[in-house]
């Protein structure tokens, strides 16, 4: 599967970065965000190195679509579905992201604001 030996978050999902890891499937992986926004604050990421939603194509339709799947799964999971929760994905400099491997914010247990700042 591709990845990129330079990437954090391609580290973090083969292994060889640590971080608090709550899925480990064979396609998708899930973290705790290192400085959570809210009380649940998880990272959903696939193992490709995708680097944004802007370098999607069409043979990522799978992909992405998994990892959205899993990050609702997620969230149900976290009992976060009853209240609600917000799915962030930053893309490029403007919106905020710093991390070029597309990833989904999975954030929770607090009330949020819109529009978003
Ligand atoms: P973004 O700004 O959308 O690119 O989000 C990147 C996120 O990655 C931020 O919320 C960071 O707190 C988080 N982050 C950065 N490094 C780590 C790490 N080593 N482990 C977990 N989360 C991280």
């Amino acid at each position: 599967m591709a990845s990129n030996a330079m990437c954090l978050f391609c580290r973090i999902a083969s292994g060889e970065i640590p971080a608090k890891k709550i899925v480990d499937d064979p396609d998708v992986v899930a973290f705790q965000d290192v400085n959570p926004q809210a009380p649940s604050h998880v990272l959903v990421i696939p193992r490709k190195h995708i680097p944004s939603l802007d370098d999607l194509t069409d043979a990522d339709a799978a992909t992405i679509g998994h990892t959205l799947v899993r990050a609702a799964q997620l969230a149900r999971e976290l009992n976060l579905h009853d209240d609600g929760y917000r799915v962030v994905i930053n893309n490029g400099p403007a919106a905020g992201q710093s991390v070029f491997h597309i990833h989904v914010h999975v954030l929770g247990g607090r009330q949020f604001r819109w529009p978003p700042g």
